[in-house]
């Protein structure tokens, strides 16, 4: 039997042996105290590399995305996003259910808004309606591929959004991997919008959590309503440990996984029936159609399944993702199975 090659998503990776030691030896305390001193190095280290005033750590990427838009706006307010957003698509409705925001969507190839696309729809408040609060950008974009942000598209948007007296939040589950696109510190990526998610138990391989970073005013709120939905962890320190050695350990390998996405990219794009265009293949993001005639998305996604070789996506695409845990040989070995 094959071994298995996991492609699904990077949240599929495990803890590597040094996350696990450095669970089993975590200090811990009751982090609803503010007592863990794991907890409160990860929030700490967190806040220095994205060069915000605070951060918070919490349960997971969908967590901090909503505490950021409860935070940000009042119910009734406007949210310009792009329309595959993970906040849109895939955060079962709580920026209506829980904040009682509007989205306001911008339809793009990209996934990557520009101002010109969010200028048309910013409208102050009136006396018909409560006008935008919060424009929401998602770096890397995930549905399209995991394109990245240019930096200056984002100083834009930001510049103009402040004067505007509209806050930006980046929605960076996968921020290291633009990062790691742009040869750049996630610092410099994240300096213009006022708030950051990221993900800890994505490429960066930790087990569970992701870090809210922005002003220590909108972070100590942020606090407040991670408590309010139940995210308030306790010894939670056993965790972020693990999530302080993936921020430390584990952008160095993003690179690699990049190059492998590449690869996967221009080998796939080789073959006869598959459409996918490999220069939009930025980071570990790679999605195509299958066009051979009496083939389907799903019929190669089955025959993948029995060589050993899990992918994901919908009717019409494939979804491939790479990551420390898939090497150069699964990728090969992929390529050959889809061929
Ligand atoms: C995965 C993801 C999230 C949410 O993270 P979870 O930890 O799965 O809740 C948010 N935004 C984007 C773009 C993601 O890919």
């Amino acid at each position: 039997m094959n071994p298995i090659a996991d492609f699904r998503s990077d949240t599929v990776t495990r803890p590597t042996p040094e996350m696990r030691q450095a669970m089993f030896d975590a200090e811990v305390g009751d982090d609803v105290l503010g007592e863990d001193p794991s907890v409160n190095r990860l929030e700490a280290r967190a806040a220095e590399i994205t060069g915000k005033e605070a951060a918070v750590f919490v349960p997971s990427g969908t967590m901090g995305n909503q505490i950021a838009i409860r935070a940000h706006t009042q119910p009734g307010e406007e949210i310009i996003c792009e329309d595959h957003s993970h906040v849109v698509l895939y955060e079962m409705g709580m920026a209506a259910s829980f904040s009682g925001c509007l989205f306001r969507t911008v339809t793009t190839d990209s996934g990557l808004l520009t101002w010109d696309d969010i200028a048309p729809r910013l409208r102050p408040a009136s006396d018909h309606f409560r006008g935008t609060s919060l424009i929401e950008i998602e770096n890397t974009a995930n549905m399209a591929g995991g394109r990245v942000y240019p930096l200056a598209q984002i100083r834009e948007i930001a510049e103009n959004a402040h004067a505007a007296n509209v806050q930006v939040h980046m929605d960076g589950a996968r921020v290291f991997n633009a990062a790691a696109a742009l040869g750049c510190e996630v610092s410099e990526v994240v300096a213009p919008v006022n708030s950051v998610m990221f993900c800890l138990s994505k490429g960066l391989g930790a087990p569970v959590g992701s870090i809210l970073a922005g002003p220590s005013d909108f972070i100590a709120k942020a606090r407040d309503i991670r408590k309010g939905l139940g995210g308030g962890m306790r010894q939670a320190g056993v965790i972020a440990s693990a999530g302080l050695v993936a921020l430390e350990n584990s952008p160095a390998g993003l690179p690699e996984a990049h190059a492998n996405a590449k690869f996967l990219a221009e080998s796939l794009a080789a073959i006869d029936g598959i459409e996918l265009d490999p220069p939009l293949v930025e980071t570990n993001i790679i999605f195509f159609r299958v066009t051979k005639p009496g083939q389907t998305a799903k019929s190669l996604r089955e025959h993948l399944k029995s060589q050993g070789i899990l992918v994901s996506g919908s009717a019409d695409r494939i979804r491939m993702l790479t990551h420390h845990d898939v090497t150069r040989a699964d990728c090969e070995r992929a390529i050959s199975a889809v061929r």
